[in-house]
């Protein structure tokens, strides 16, 4: 069974693509981003802690400016200053990324784990055949390969993307945007890497081109097996794509779950907010806001961090931080509201 692909349908997902819990191939704990600004430290991304079990796609939304790309940066470690890693880890495979310098870490990126960056399509060098450019990217690695082993790897990748055998000899002013899509995607899967982080991909896509991109992705974690990584905020993508959604939220998470038990039950009021404003094309109904601004990211809120905005706002949240807690099996959030078994409590 598929899950469900239309805005209309998420509310009812009820599949379980869940791998086992146990063979994490990315382990992230307490990661810390930070940016320097004159009047101080920017918290973009706040201990946040997760794990990614191998063939999983793990699903990260929220608004813009949540931490959701700066954590997917640190993975990749190309935070530029003024950003840094101000703590934690990132264990890829039981390596500490956080760790790695140099020739180390070059080696990694690509061969480990590789990234659907933002606009993907626009990416491509506009005066290079797609062959090229997936060439460049083989040999850069792997260094000497002959021509013939090269281009054989090459068709296979399209062939594994959808793309016909034709795209090799095109440059991508010739492609459809999900045609240049999926070669973003052959790209990054060229050197078999154990983790894609796909940054948006299907931003600037039309719907169609967007489900055909989202199968695409997904056929290629079944035959591959590779971990993924999926930002963004499309909540039908979500529900078609990854096993587990995290819902971040000034530089957190704040609710984390196998993503049919998130659409069926949202905890966290954020969530709720989340989902309440996705729109439906069976009824009409007002665009759900969440009123109100983020906090100040320089200063350090004392409590729970979303109590600016939060409908259900108690004198505990202004207090104590709500620590992340398991109210159903996996599905983990972080608030005040409940009891340890979920029962609501105010
Ligand atoms: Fe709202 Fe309090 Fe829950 Fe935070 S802890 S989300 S302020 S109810």
């Amino acid at each position: 069974m598929t899950a469900a692909t239309t805005i209309d349908s998420v509310d009812t997902v009820t599949v379980d693509r869940g791998p086992a819990e146990q063979d994490a191939i990315l382990d992230i704990r307490n990661l810390q981003v930070f940016y320097s600004t004159p009047t101080g430290d920017v918290r973009a991304v706040d201990n946040v802690s997760f794990k990614v079990q191998r063939g999983e796609i793990i699903g990260l939304v929220g608004e813009s400016g949540c931490g959701k790309t700066t954590t997917a940066m640190a993975i990749l470690r190309l935070v530029q200053p003024p950003g840094r890693i101000a703590g934690g880890e990132i264990n890829l495979d039981s390596v500490n990324l956080a760790d790695l310098e140099g020739d180390d870490l070059r080696e990694t990126r690509w061969t480990k784990l590789s990234l659907i960056p933002q606009g993907a399509m626009n990416s491509l060098n506009p005066v290079m055949r797609i062959s090229s450019q997936i060439k460049d990217t083989i040999r850069t690695h792997e260094g000497r390969i002959s021509n013939r082993e090269l281009k054989e790897r090459i068709l296979q990748l399209l062939q594994l993307v959808g793309l016909p055998s034709r795209v090799y000899d095109m440059y991508p002013h010739e492609l459809s945007g999900g045609m240049k899509q999926r070669a973003c995607i052959a790209m990054a899967i060229a050197l078999d890497p154990v983790l894609v982080i796909a940054d948006e991909p299907t931003s600037a896509l039309d719907v169609v081109v967007q489900r055909v991109v989202g199968e695409t992705l997904l056929d290629v974690k079944e035959r591959l097996g590779v971990s993924m990584i999926v930002i963004g905020h499309d909540m039908g993508l979500m529900a078609q794509l990854v096993d587990r959604l995290a819902v971040m939220y000034a530089g957190r998470i704040v609710e984390f779950a196998p993503v049919e038990s998130i659409f069926n039950e949202q905890f966290h009021p954020y969530t709720q907010l989340l989902i309440e404003s996705i729109p439906s094309i069976k009824e009409k109904k007002p665009l759900k806001l969440t009123e109100g601004l983020t906090h100040d990211l320089r200063t350090h809120m004392q409590g729970c961090i979303f109590q600016l905005r939060c409908p259900h706002v108690m004198d505990i949240c202004r207090e104590e931080n709500p620590p992340m807690r398991a109210l159903r099996s996996r599905h983990e959030t972080a608030c005040h509201l409940y009891d340890d078994d979920g029962v609501r409590l105010h």
